[in-house]
């Protein structure tokens, strides 16, 4: 899978994909991640980006020229595959798990990160669809990217053992339930007792039970969907 990323910072990218599971799946080539400069497309000898906004108002906000010839660069690196074109903002649709899984199964995703007051109306046109990450305001879409790229990258097929994404929050329409390693005992804490009993089948019912009352307690909005 390939994620190209616009943005105006890709410096802020580089920690993020070097490290731990990211970058297993670059190493493996599962993942490719393209950091697109959204400046290198910028106006004029300045390189210009952004813009005062017509009818008045505070702040600048991203022209919509460079963005579109960002996206066909990206576009144009990646021939012949299909390419999903989502703009990270705080008017799009909440990213959840579901979202995530779907995106995992794409072949090129091109992420737009805005700035400042935000983009040009224009833009929206230029996507596939809009992304929130949650319902408050970032000062940019940088963060943002990093939650998609994260959360999409480990369920790319083959980077993450597939157990270990097949039960967790939200894949079974609850939460996981409770885990516990050493010690047995912790400040009077205990494990509980069945865990440790070697009966699988126990065990399977013990955490069914577990991780339908914890969704009920903390998250009861799941079960109702
Ligand atoms: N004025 C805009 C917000 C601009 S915030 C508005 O009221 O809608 C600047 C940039 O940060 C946005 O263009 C977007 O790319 C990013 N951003 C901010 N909050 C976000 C969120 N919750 N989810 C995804 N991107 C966000």
């Amino acid at each position: 899978m390939q994620i190209s990323i616009i943005t105006l910072f890709p410096k802020m990218f580089e920690p993020l994909i070097s490290a731990s599971i990211l970058d297993k799946a670059r190493e493996s080539k599962k993942l490719e991640v393209n950091l697109i400069n959204l400046r290198d497309f910028g106006l004029g000898s300045h390189k210009q980006v952004d813009d005062r906004v017509y009818g008045g108002g505070v702040g600048m906000i991203l022209r919509v020229e460079p963005i579109d010839k960002a996206i066909q660069h990206a576009k144009s690196k990646v021939k012949g595959i299909k390419s999903k074109v989502l703009l990270l903002t705080p008017q799009g649709k909440t990213l959840r798990q579901e979202t995530v899984k779907k995106l995992a199964k794409e072949n090129h995703l091109i992420l737009i990160c805005g700035k400042y007051e935000g983009v040009d109306e224009r833009v929206r046109k230029l996507v596939d669809a809009e992304l929130s990450i949650g319902d408050y305001v970032l000062s940019g879409g940088e963060v943002a990217a990093m939650v998609v790229l994260d959360a999409v990258s480990r369920l790319i097929p083959g980077v993450l053992d597939k157990e270990a994404t097949e039960y967790e929050s939200f894949s079974q329409g609850s939460l996981e339930p409770p885990q516990y390693t050493r010690p047995e005992i912790y400040k009077n804490m205990k494990v509980p007792k069945v865990l440790l009993s070697g009966n699988h089948k126990e065990i399977e019912k013990w955490r069914r039970e577990q991780a339908l009352k914890k969704t009920k307690k903390q998250r009861p909005d799941l079960l109702k969907n």
